[in-house]
């Protein structure tokens, strides 16, 4: 009989490695409790439909990651592959935001994932995620940053460099997005063959592409700073100053896009080895508008994979 292991991407954490990983979620347990970002449970299975609406249907996500089943009653649900969605929809469902608006959220555990399978990389995998919401104002985007660098310092993991930009908003992307979309039509035959499908389908996810001649051809193209509006300009140089006065070092990474339309705005990332895309600041009013129309949530991926 052959022998039964365990799943693809999926690994135990046998006891000669616990000890880290419980060192490591004490300890920003203890930096949230003190930044005052209170601790949510969500469940690990959700409707499949929370995350097609949630992270958008173009995405590589929903299109070809989720693992997604029928379940008995006849209703497709999902693993989660990230926590926002659901801490976004449980802030909704229990009516959090009318007994206070701004909340500052945290969840940590896992996540699922069928992705390719990488060194390093696993289908379930553990995150830690922090929600702010309800507030607009850029001092949490500098916050958030700042709380951001401060506990992966505190982890080890000093000497990381935050990297930010400005995404603009619903009003000044559409223009970025139509110079870039022509720009990238005008150089078509020298996508990869997944670019070539997000040209139809997401254009600034190209942008994400990990492909040498795609991000030869991505350095050649129209940077968002020089289309962003007055509003989002004066949000970016207002989260440069508070950077500024924390004593946060930055550089501003203009190829930084994404292709998720829910984010808006300041963009973080902090490049390294354990870190995966941490990002910042988004409205997700597909899933929003059930509550009080559009709401502001700095929804940010600390770490993807940490390895104790
Ligand atoms: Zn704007
Ligand atoms: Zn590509």
């Amino acid at each position: 009989m052959s022998k039964i292991t365990s799943v693809r991407g999926f690994r135990d954490i046998l006891p000669d490695e616990t000890p880290k990983w419980q060192r490591i979620e004490e300890k920003i347990r203890e930096i949230f409790f003190n930044f005052g970002i209170q601790e949510m449970r969500i469940p690990i299975l959700e409707k499949t439909e929370l995350f097609k609406r949630g992270i958008g249907e173009a995405t590589d996500i929903v299109e070809k990651e989720m693992y997604t089943f029928l379940d008995r009653g006849n209703e497709y649900l999902t693993m989660r592959p990230e926590a926002t969605a659901s801490v976004i929809r449980a802030y909704i469902e229990h009516h959090i935001y009318e007994k206070d608006p701004v909340a500052k959220l945290f969840t940590i555990g896992p996540m699922f994932r069928r992705e390719r399978p990488q060194k390093g990389r696993f289908r379930q995998f553990h995150q830690i995620n922090v929600e702010f919401l309800g507030q607009e104002d850029p001092r949490v985007d500098a916050e958030l940053m700042s709380m951001l660098m401060y506990l992966l310092s505190e982890v080890g993991l000093a000497g990381l460099k935050l990297e930010i930009n400005s995404l603009g908003c619903d009003k000044c992307r559409p223009a970025f997005r139509e110079k870039v979309t022509g720009f990238l039509k005008s150089r078509e035959e020298d996508l990869c063959e997944d670019c070539r499908r997000r040209l139809v389908t997401n254009p600034l996810r190209i942008f994400d592409c990990k492909n040498e001649s795609c991000q030869e051809i991505i350095s050649g193209a129209p940077v968002i700073l020089d289309f962003i509006c007055g509003e989002c300009r004066e949000h970016f140089e207002r989260v440069k100053k508070y950077l500024g006065i924390l004593h946060i070092p930055f550089v501003i990474n203009t190829k930084m896009v994404r292709g998720l339309d829910y984010y808006t705005r300041a963009l973080i990332i902090i490049p390294g080895p354990l870190l995966r895309l941490p990002r910042n600041r988004w409205e997700r009013k597909t899933l929003l508008q059930a509550a009080a129309g559009t709401m502001v949530s700095y929804g940010c991926w600390v770490v993807q994979t940490y390895r104790g």
